[in-house]
């Protein structure tokens, strides 16, 4: 299968050539034929498969041959972030250069200027709109938003809206819109209140899902079981001797952490920074441009950015911790090896963790491989992924385990 299956027009095909996509990735197969058959569609895909292009091809095709709305917004594409906002759009200036589309991100937390540009786009009308609920709902309030005439909704990293509480936004949204419309419907996971939306909102839809819940192919994965105070000195044994290596990520699940370890790693010499949602949006923007423009090797990150970000040949990634929410492991796995590239994805794990990892490995279907400490930073904690510890037995009293004695180095300061 190659591009040329789907009858795209000459400028299309002459941009993706000229961007180096060669052939299709598996989820832009399966998808981009259901768009263009015009039949809505839920989509279970995860960031690094192509998904961003696989919506936004079929939809740049059909501008190119034409057909746009006379006023008013043609696209409009709903996402949970601004930095998803912003890597979309930045994906559109891409292609929308040589199929001229137009396109404009809709998100709050910047200054005047952004929302006067954004008003007035808003009322000339745009090619594509990108936009974060709360800000578009800003806009609409205010009246000068003419949605009617849009073609086609999309709702992109779906599951991640309604975690963030987004679902009366989207579905006031959805109330400016036309009833003929086709929605594309994206999310990484599928848990009942996504099918629910889907109930809501799409007509007939056709479902595509692809490798759920796995991180891309060529991602070498690998993790050190450690105490907590064996994490600063095993990131600087790890970070040792990385020179060549042109861009680090490191995440970790608190504000407070991302500044400890970025001060940590200032510290002993390396080009390190920091973003966080404490930052301003215009200095998080700076951040990213900086980073991806190589200005700096290591970008220590909250899960905020996991998600949007989109820089090339990030080559190692470093979990701190363990995230959260198992998802959250594969999204920011997959920040590294985009699109057939290989990348090294390395997680510490403490004691506390451990069950968690337990249940990430469930989710991805594999074992990550623990890697022995380097040496110096002291020995490993046992790896008990399934023992029980936070839950009374039946019937039984709980008794909390004994912690054991600390074997690693002292704290470093
Ligand atoms: P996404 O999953 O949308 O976040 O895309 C991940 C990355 O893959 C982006 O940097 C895209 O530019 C890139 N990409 C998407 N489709 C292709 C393709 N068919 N060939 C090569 N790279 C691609």
């Amino acid at each position: 299968m190659n591009f040329n299956n789907f009858s795209f027009g000459e400028d299309l095909s002459h941009a993706l050539s000229l961007m180096g996509f060669e052939k299709p990735t598996p989820i832009q197969e399966a998808a981009i034929p259901i768009i263009q058959s015009g039949s809505d569609i839920i989509a279970c895909a995860q960031t690094g498969t192509g998904k961003t292009a696989a919506f936004l091809l079929p939809l740049l095709d059909r501008l190119s041959k034409g057909y746009r709305a006379k006023k008013g917004v043609t696209n409009l594409i709903i996402v949970p972030t601004r930095e998803l906002a912003l890597q979309i759009d930045q994906q559109l200036e891409g292609f929308g250069y040589f199929v001229g589309a137009s396109s404009l991100p809709v998100y709050g937390g910047g200054d005047g200027v952004g929302w006067d540009q954004q008003k007035q786009a808003l009322k000339d009308g745009a090619d594509f709109i990108i936009a974060t609920p709360g800000r578009l709902i800003s806009h609409l309030k205010l009246g000068y938003v003419n949605l009617q005439q849009v073609e086609h909704l999309v709702l992109d990293e779906a599951d991640r809206m309604l975690d963030m509480g987004f679902l009366d936004d989207i579905l006031h949204i959805v109330g400016y819109l036309p009833e003929n419309r086709q929605t594309l419907l994206f999310s990484a996971t599928m848990p009942p209140k996504i099918r629910e939306l889907a109930r809501r909102i799409l007509k007939d839809p056709q479902e595509v899902s692809l490798a759920l819940s796995k991180p891309a192919e060529g991602v070498l994965q690998g993790a050190y079981l450690v105490y907590d105070d064996q994490k600063i000195p095993l990131l600087e044994k790890l970070l040792q001797g990385k020179s060549n290596y042109q861009s680090i990520i490191i995440f970790t699940s608190s504000k407070r952490m991302v500044r400890e370890i970025a001060r940590q790693l200032h510290t002993k010499g390396f080009s390190v920074n920091e973003i966080s949602s404490d930052l301003e949006q215009s200095d998080r923007e700076k951040v990213l441009r900086d980073f991806g423009n190589r200005k700096f090797q290591i970008l220590v990150a909250t899960d905020v950015i996991s998600r949007g970000i989109d820089i090339k040949d990030i080559s190692l990634i470093i979990n701190f911790d363990v995230p959260q929410d198992a998802e959250d492991y594969v999204h920011r796995v997959g920040r590294t090896a985009r699109a057939d590239t290989t990348g090294v994805a390395l997680t510490l794990i403490n004691q506390k963790d451990q069950k968690r990892f337990g249940q990430i490995e469930n989710l991805i279907g594999s074992v990550v491989q623990k890697i022995d400490l380097p040496e110096g930073v002291g020995k490993s904690p046992d790896y008990q992924p399934d023992k029980r510890t936070s839950m009374p037995k039946k019937g039984g009293r709980y008794k909390p385990k004994a912690r054991p004695r600390q074997k690693g180095p002292k704290k470093n300061s």
